[in-house]
């Protein structure tokens, strides 16, 4: 019965979306974590003849089981010795042995449901913890004539190793757009670093008021500039190629949902498409108010890399290694760049380009979130373009001479650039957080993956 149930929910996912993940563990989350009217919607778009045909032909096999059982010709006593004993050899086997059968589905399923559910219990407290304590927050106004900009669109890259960007002296022409914005006077290109390795603390370091040392207080009890610009009467949208639901995600989406309008192309970032779904977004927006906020999360240079970006575009166009795709990615993202750019140029705009942190990476080998961490997986870009004058991104501008900044204190430098607040807040610190918050380094001790 258990092998023949589990089968159900992984023949489901091989027909939906073909059974080539290592792991089933995200498409489990997408089931358990998402609210219940979510669960409805799934259902309705993802459940069809072939999953009842599924649910029958499993039904049918337990009939015949127990038509056989039934003309089983031992005595029923014989009979509960012996699955007695296979019972108990399976359960010792899961639990004891650990690998490789609990590694393997369907015996795995049971144990992975238990963890993403109590992942999902604590997930909802902290959500609704931090959506409490915003909800009672006194926010800071600044005065009307304060805000300068018609738009602001902070655009969070993902992955992006700095080293590989033209505009940052990479050989390879990976940034036209960037480079021919660089010739209008009006393109920022700051030195700077991520303050972590992974995704899921770095949002909301750069957004919120946590930092390095001090994250998840500080995450929990700060709102982040998502609300800090609603405050100050922008209008706000967070529009996302990433996921929404799962271990990774959720410390972004609590921030995503400060928003007015928050959409995600994705349930679960296994799903997304290249980042050209966020300009069809823009696009279809409706638009109520001259001054808007915009934080677009796109894919960037996830990996895999062959998957975030059009071939007909693309600078390689038969690539034959990982540098190749990983470049192709990049070039990707200038163009969607571009294409924002082209949308909002002829208001008061404040472009801002970041990314959640860098990439390893080489012939061999790429990723993030490395244990002991490197160099690579800091070195990010920071670039900004504002078609106005502002005196306040040349006083930043001259104080990057002095150091890099640390991108902890993303959330004030935006606001200070944007006029909303008066505090400059920069950040020059070299500490850096490695995978997890108990795990701060000094970013000069760290060595380059190459
Ligand atoms: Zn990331």
């Amino acid at each position: 019965m258990f092998i023949n149930l589990s089968n159900i929910l992984i023949g489901h996912i091989a027909l939906h979306w073909g059974y080539v993940l290592p792991d089933i563990t995200p498409r489990i989350e997408v089931a358990f974590l998402s609210p219940l009217y979510e669960s409805k919607e799934y259902i309705s778009s993802y459940i069809d003849y072939r999953d009842y045909g599924l649910i029958l032909f499993s039904f049918f096999v337990l009939f015949l089981l127990f038509k056989f059982l039934k003309h089983f010709t031992h005595s029923y006593k014989t009979f509960r010795i012996i699955g007695l004993g296979v019972f108990i050899s399976i359960l010792l086997a899961v639990t004891f042995y650990i690998n490789p059968i609990r590694e393997f589905e369907p015996f795995s399923v049971p144990c992975k449901i238990c963890t993403v559910m109590d992942d999902k219990n604590k997930i909802d407290q902290i959500m609704i913890e931090r959506a409490k304590y915003i909800d009672q927050m006194k926010i800071m106004k600044a005065k009307q004539k304060n805000q300068i900009y018609d738009k602001i669109i902070v655009v969070m890259g993902e992955s992006v190793n700095k080293n590989h960007m033209s505009i940052y002296g990479y050989s390879l022409p990976t940034t036209p757009f960037f480079t021919s914005l660089q010739k209008s006077n009006h393109l920022y290109v700051f030195n700077a670093i991520a303050p972590t390795n992974q995704t899921r603390y770095s949002l909301p370091i750069d957004l919120s008021e946590a930092n390095v040392h001090y994250y998840e207080d500080r995450y929990l009890h700060s709102c982040s500039i998502l609300t800090n610009f609603k405050a100050n009467y922008y209008e706000t949208f967070w529009i996302s190629n990433q996921g929404r639901v799962g271990k990774n995600d959720s410390s972004i989406s609590s921030m995503a949902y400060e928003a007015k309008t928050t959409l995600f192309a994705n349930l679960n970032y296994l799903e997304a498409k290249t980042d050209e779904v966020i300009l069809d977004y823009l696009d279809k927006l409706q638009k109520n108010s001259k001054k808007e906020m915009y934080l677009l999360h796109i894919m960037g240079s996830h990996s895999d890399y062959i998957n975030r970006y059009k071939n007909e575009t693309a600078l390689f166009k038969n690539t034959t290694n990982i540098v190749e795709q990983y470049d192709n990615s990049i070039h990707y993202t200038d163009i969607i760049l571009s294409q924002i750019y082209e949308r909002f140029k002829n208001e008061k705009l404040l472009l801002i380009y970041v990314s959640d942190h860098g990439e390893n990476i080489n012939m061999e080998n790429n990723g993030h979130g490395f244990l002991p961490a490197f160099k690579d997986e800091f070195m990010v870009p920071f670039v900004i373009y504002s078609n106005i004058k502002n005196p306040r991104l040349d006083e930043i501008y001259k104080d990057n001479k002095k150091g890099y900044f640390n991108l902890e204190n993303l959330n004030y430098m935006v606001q200070y650039i944007s006029g909303i607040t008066n505090q400059k807040n920069l950040s020059f610190s070299h500490d850096v957080m490695a995978v997890e918050p108990s795990n701060i380094v000094n970013f000069d001790t760290l060595e380059f993956y190459n």
